[in-house]
Formats: structure tokens, C-alpha cells, sequence
């Protein structure tokens, strides 16, 4: 492998990873090939990227399709493995990033958020739909829009773990560490 082309590449993504946009140093830059040399891939500029070198021993030799689906599972949030820990401070201050992804989490993630928020409450959750709205809004710094809180509140009544009887809610929440 050419340090030549890792050079080229660099500079053609001005320095950052091709996949978390962080900038590289030297010793973290590996050329990654999209479609993998085992699997018949070449070594030319079109199928080749500079990423960290954790994400490029993560993706190996998967298939292109698979690698696709590691990326569109991070859904737009990506961060190679390597940036989960001190790094991620120098892109953003904490407290505006969290604020961010909060809201821009999945689904899944969001009700297990509220799931959690709900049992830390003990017995002081909220007791009426309208202060679960409130509870819900502000526990995602108020950037939920309405239908989506709504929304949110229907897949915890599916799932059982909300009742709502009229304008009353009561709470089914599963046991700690289950
Ligand atoms: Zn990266």
C-alpha cells in the first residue's frame, strides 16, 4: 500500500476521516478500502478512503453492503470506535452536544430515555397526560415537536408500560436491570 495514495486521499477529504469527519493525525490515518482487497476490491482512488484506524480493523473485510448498513445504523450520529472516549470534547462543548443528540435519537433510544426517566421519578412521576407531555418535552431540552411526543407516548401504551384512563396515567415500568 502506497503512503503516496494515503497522502492523496488526505488531502482530498481535507484532512478528515472519510466516515466521523474528525481530523486525522498520522498515526490514526489508514486507507480503508471500500470494497475489501479480499473480496476482489483495488487499490485505486475510487475505491479507497483515509478513516481512523479503529473503524478500519472494525470493518475488515465486510461487504460493501454490510459496511453500508454499520454506516446507516449510526443514523447520521457516526463516530468511529475510537472517538467514544476523550476526543469527543474538542468537537463540541458537552453540554450543547448532548442537548443535540437527545432529540436526535431513535426511537428505541428515546423511550428507553423516558422509560428511565420515569423510574427515576419513583413515585413522583407524572400523573395526568398533560404533565407526561411536559415531562417528556423537557426531558429532550423542549425539541420534540408536539406529534412526536404524542407519538412517543403511544408506543409506551403499547408496549404496556403507560396506561392512560381518561386524562390519567399510571405506570407499568419494568423492574431495575431488566
Ligand atoms: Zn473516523
Amino acid at each position: 500500500m502506497s503512503t503516496r495514495l494515503l497522502e492523496r486521499l488526505m488531502f482530498a477529504q481535507g484532512g478528515l476521516c472519510f466516515f466521523c469527519r474528525a481530523p486525522l493525525s498520522p498515526g490514526e490515518a489508514s486507507v480503508e478500502h471500500l470494497v475489501a482487497t479480499a473480496n476482489g476490491g483495488n487499490n485505486h482512488d475510487d475505491n479507497c478512503v483515509v478513516c481512523c484506524k479503529t473503524l478500519n480493523a472494525l470493518l475488515g473485510s465486510m461487504s460493501l453492503k454490510e459496511k453500508i448498513r454499520v454506516i446507516l445504523n449510526q443514523r447520521g450520529e457516526f463516530e468511529c470506535p475510537n472517538r467514544k472516549g476523550p476526543h469527543k470534547s474538542i468537537t463540541a462543548p458537552a453540554a450543547s452536544r448532548a442537548a443535540v443528540s437527545h432529540a436526535s435519537k431513535s426511537v428505541t433510544e428515546k423511550l428507553a430515555l423516558i422509560v428511565a426517566d420515569l423510574k427515576k421519578r419513583g413515585t413522583a412521576r407524572p400523573r395526568t397526560v398533560k404533565t407526561l407531555n411536559s415531562t417528556i418535552s423537557a426531558l429532550f431540552q423542549k425539541q420534540l415537536p408536539e406529534a412526536e411526543i404524542s407519538s412517543l407516548i403511544e408506543k409506551l401504551c403499547a408496549r404496556g408500560v403507560v396506561t392512560i384512563n381518561g386524562t390519567k396515567v399510571s405506570y407499568e415500568l419494568p423492574p431495575r436491570n431488566a
